[in-house]
């Protein structure tokens, strides 16, 4: 069963399907049995229908629930999931195909915020200001659909993450990401969070982004060249480098904010180092199964960490294990 749910989460899409057939069949079923009761309740040549009819509608809804809960179990353990059941309603959750607006042919930037804000994902001000300003389809491979709500391939067995999640990283380090202070982006990839992180922070602050593979780092830098945050690059506020983010970038430490975009088995002690007292830390952690941990570190330089959610994130590991596939 786990292999069964857990198949689920490489292939979205299809789970989407899924989940749309199952609420169909779901709310079917249900339309089904109050035919049968209706008519049922017209013959008495047809008395034992109800009962038979009824247990097969409620065998049916039984299987169609446990098919819903099986598949948001397996959603709730990959980064695509994109509704809180316990904020939307499952039913809302699970029905509704434009929460994750894919083939929804939405072509703005400005529109993925907006459905970004419509479906609780953001609710900050700063958050929406700077996904407005920073254009997602400037960040993601030629031809693919900028403004789904899906994580994309980006090459090296490595994906740009989904909108969802880095909004979702962003309001967790807003506070940590004012005018002035210093931002780091492990695994910066595609170069969209670094660019957000130095809209944030500024010309007085500092957003630095490390990345082991230098052809994503050269092609990140063209990305935000092309961007909002092409000044802050020009002027030295943003930098990107060649390295093995689990060392961190000491040079500009202590940080601010931290934000690691692959999932370690556990927190890397430099990370944890290099955070200033009061500085926050967000980073995937596990293998199989990973949580989003928020790391705070307290003025007394003790650490406070929590789980936000469950995730699924390409793994922080080294590059030769990475271009392996494994
Ligand atoms: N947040 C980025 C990328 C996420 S994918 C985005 O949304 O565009 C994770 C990235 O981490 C990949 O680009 C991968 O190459 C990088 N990565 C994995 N292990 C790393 C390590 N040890 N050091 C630096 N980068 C690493």
């Amino acid at each position: 069963m786990l292999i069964v749910a857990y198949g689920f989460r490489y292939c979205a899409p299809f789970r989407r399907n899924l989940l749309n057939y199952a609420t169909l069949l779901h709310s079917t079923s249900h339309l089904s049995s109050r035919f049968h009761y209706s008519r049922d309740s017209l013959s008495r040549m047809e008395h034992h229908r109800p009962s038979f009819s009824s247990h097969l509608g409620l065998a049916k809804t039984a299987f169609v629930l446990y098919l819903v809960i099986l598949i948001h179990a397996a959603g709730s353990t990959t980064e695509e999931i994109t509704c809180d059941p316990g904020k939307l309603g499952v039913a809302k959750a699970t029905c509704d195909p434009d929460r994750y607006f894919s083939g929804s042919g939405i072509k703005k930037n400005s529109a993925m915020v907006g459905n970004l804000q419509r479906f609780g994902v953001i609710s900050s001000q700063k958050v929406v200001e700077v996904m407005q300003t920073i254009d997602r389809a400037l960040f993601v491979p030629n031809g693919a659909s900028a403004y789904d709500d899906s994580p994309m391939g980006i090459g090296y067995n490595v994906t740009i993450s989904a909108p969802h999640m880095h909004a979702t990283c962003l309001q967790l380090l807003e506070e940590h990401l004012k005018p002035g202070m210093h931002a780091l982006d492990v695994g910066s990839g595609t170069g969209y969070l670094t660019a957000c992180f130095a809209v944030m922070v500024g010309p007085q602050g500092r957003a630095v982004g490390v990345e082991h593979i230098p052809e994503l780092v050269s092609s990140s830098i063209e990305n935000i060249q092309k961007s909002e945050a092409a000044s802050y690059l020009k002027e030295g506020s943003l930098s990107v480098h060649v390295a093995d983010g689990r060392l961190g970038w000491p040079e500009h430490a202590p940080y601010d904010a931290i934000h690691v975009g692959a999932a370690a088995p556990e927190i890397p002690g430099p990370l944890i180092e290099q955070l200033k007292p009061g500085g926050r830390l967000v980073i995937p952690v596990g293998n199989l199964f990973q949580e989003l941990q928020v790391v705070d570190k307290n003025m007394d330089g003790s650490i406070t960490v929590r789980s936000e959610t469950s995730v699924r994130y390409v793994p922080l590991t080294s590059r030769e294990a990475q271009l392996r596939g494994n």
